[in-house]
């Protein structure tokens, strides 16, 4: 299971490299392979988004005939992604599958690629939830929205959109403004690390529906995060270590 990291190669990490260059077979989402040269003596098997189960099962079924194979995701394997529906099927497959040799190689995951673009909102508690309702029920979602929210995490939204679920994220964003002041800061990171890269910072109230995608990962900040304006430059999104009330830490 190799992370790819968001998109430019730059942030692919050099074990992942060297575990691609060593696979004889590449499984995948089409868009994510698209990213991974073809080499010879390998071969690729690209598939829908949704096919998630059978990817892993074939993949699997590859590797127990001897294969050496990857299965990739976008960002890291470990977040939303490949590696979770690998063990899924290794825990209810063939016997067989439990003996073989399974890698996970980190990627850099959108939430942290979002976050090094605008400054440090994820500096203190956070956490990442991602508002797809395919594998769990809305009222779920709705549910742990409010608990983050209420108990002042910054909240990494995965999934925020799709063709399917087109209203999904703006029923999100107003349950949030339920918990939190129309000033919470709120960053859009689209298509991070790839040329159509667009970042941008505004408010809960502000914050339009419209503009996320399914290339996009939002930051909604917590009553902590702030923004410093800069002169000619892209204002900073930061969430400050230490929260009111609680004691000052001093370091050595
Ligand atoms: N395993 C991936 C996440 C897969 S879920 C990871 O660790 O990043 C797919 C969601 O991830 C998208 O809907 C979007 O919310 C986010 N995402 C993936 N790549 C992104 C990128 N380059 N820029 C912004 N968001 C991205």
């Amino acid at each position: 299971m190799i992370g790819l990291g968001p998109g430019d190669p730059r942030y692919l990490t050099p074990d992942a490299d060297e575990a691609l260059r060593a696979a004889e077979a590449v499984y995948g989402y089409s868009s994510y392979l698209a990213r991974v040269p073809t080499r010879r003596h390998q071969v690729h098997y690209p598939s829908d988004n949704r096919e998630e189960a059978a990817r892993a099962a074939a993949a699997l079924d590859h590797a127990a005939r001897g294969g050496n194979v990857a299965i990739v995701s976008g960002g890291d394997p470990g977040v939303f992604a490949m590696a979770a529906a690998v063990c899924e099927a290794i825990e209810s497959g063939p016997e067989a599958w439990r003996a073989l040799d399974v890698a996970f190689v980190p990627g850099i995951t959108a939430m942290l690629a979002v976050a090094a673009c605008i400054g440090a909102p994820l500096g203190h508690d956070f956490c990442a939830l991602s508002l797809s309702d395919n594998l769990k029920p809305w009222e779920l979602i709705e549910r742990r929205l409010d608990a983050a929210a209420s108990a002042g995490f910054v909240i990494a939204l995965y999934n925020p959109v799709s063709r399917a679920r087109p209203r999904q994220f703006g029923n999100a964003l107003t349950r949030l403004r339920q918990h939190l002041p129309a000033s919470t800061p709120v960053v859009f990171g689209r298509a991070v690390g790839r040329p159509d890269e667009r970042v941008e910072v505004t408010t809960l109230d502000a914050a339009d529906a419209k503009n996320a995608d399914m290339a996009t990962l939002v930051i909604v900040g917590s009553r902590e995060t702030r923004v410093i304006a800069r002169p000619g430059k892209s204002p900073l999104v930061y969430t400050p270590r230490a929260t009111p009330g609680a004691a000052v830490e001093v370091s050595a």
